[in-house]
């Protein structure tokens, strides 16, 4: 059979396409993969994190922020009563949360879960205290510990030793115990309003002063206020920072991982009102645009 030159050539090409496609699924299936194996030593390595689309499409993880833990004063706001919760109340919230079988994680479980699809305990919940408020040691840290709970502590490097705060000695016990320390600036200063300076005073510094403390890395850092600026997020990465969190507004869209969200857990709350919180706060439908 006569075999035309112009039939060999397109017979070529056909070859060099399906070769080329081939590569292309197996790239594209190796980047899709959450752990890939070393084919000589057989060890799990962490492919490449997921992009800021597959992270919010994610199914969140619950975060509570407490502040301070103590009863009312006469003095106190009406609004005060969302950022300080009555001993009793988180009590009772603390027990809630164990009888309906939820389960503690901390920030580097949550990392692995947003960044590479890690599983996580059923039923998980991060939970977190800002501000360096001493009831935190006392009365958080000792109910978190009656149901095998672990925590994690933003701390304000300023108010460290301080009256009605924790000293160091307390926030390395804290550590110590399984539960994480984490950055919440020197004095609690915008993150918005930084200026150059900053980035040392509200930031290095901070970190400094907590990983002597500690002995470990600090790698988590929460907004006071929940503010956040969304063109000085990559710094934070560029300054240690693995991930970052702020309160209930929207996270940014391209940077998910460095605006996690937290709600707060009102004093006012019951155990059940904080239940219903949970399942509508962190369960809304994900409705992200196509990217084409
Ligand atoms: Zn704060």
């Amino acid at each position: 059979m006569k075999t035309y030159p112009h039939s060999l050539f397109l017979f070529f090409l056909l070859f060099l396409f399906a070769c080329h496609s081939d590569s292309k699924q197996q790239l594209a299936k190796t980047a899709k993969d959450t752990l890939i194996h070393d084919a000589q030593s057989t060890v799990p390595v962490k492919s490449l994190p997921a992009d800021a689309k597959t992270i919010i499409l994610r199914k969140e993880v619950p975060v509570l922020c407490y502040h301070q833990i103590r009863d009312w004063k006469a003095s106190d706001s009406q609004r005060a009563h969302d950022d300080i919760i009555p001993p009793a109340n988180f009590r009772d919230h603390m027990k809630m949360l164990a009888d309906s079988g939820y389960h503690t994680i901390l920030p580097d479980q949550l990392y692995d879960y947003l960044n590479y699809g890690t599983k996580l305990p059923s039923k998980p919940i991060m939970i977190s205290f800002d501000d360096t408020d001493l009831d935190q040691y006392t009365v958080g840290a000792s109910e978190l510990k009656k149901h095998g709970f672990k925590g994690v502590f933003f701390i304000m490097t300023v108010s460290i030793g301080r009256p009605r705060y924790m000293s160091k000695a307390q926030i390395k016990e804290l550590s110590d115990d399984g539960h994480v320390i984490a950055s919440h600036t020197w004095n609690h200063k915008n993150f918005a309003q930084f200026t150059d300076q900053d980035w040392e005073i509200q930031i290095d510094k901070p970190t400094q002063t907590l990983e002597k403390i500690t002995g470990k890395k600090v790698e988590y850092f929460a907004y006071p206020y929940g503010v956040f600026k969304a063109a000085n997020l990559h710094k934070l990465k560029e300054h240690g920072f693995k991930a970052a969190f702020i309160l209930s507004t929207p996270m940014d869209e391209a940077n998910p991982i460095y605006t996690i969200r937290r709600i707060i857990d009102p004093g006012r709350y019951t155990a059940k009102n904080l239940y219903n919180s949970l399942q509508k706060s962190f369960n809304k439908k994900k409705i992200v645009t196509p990217v084409s």
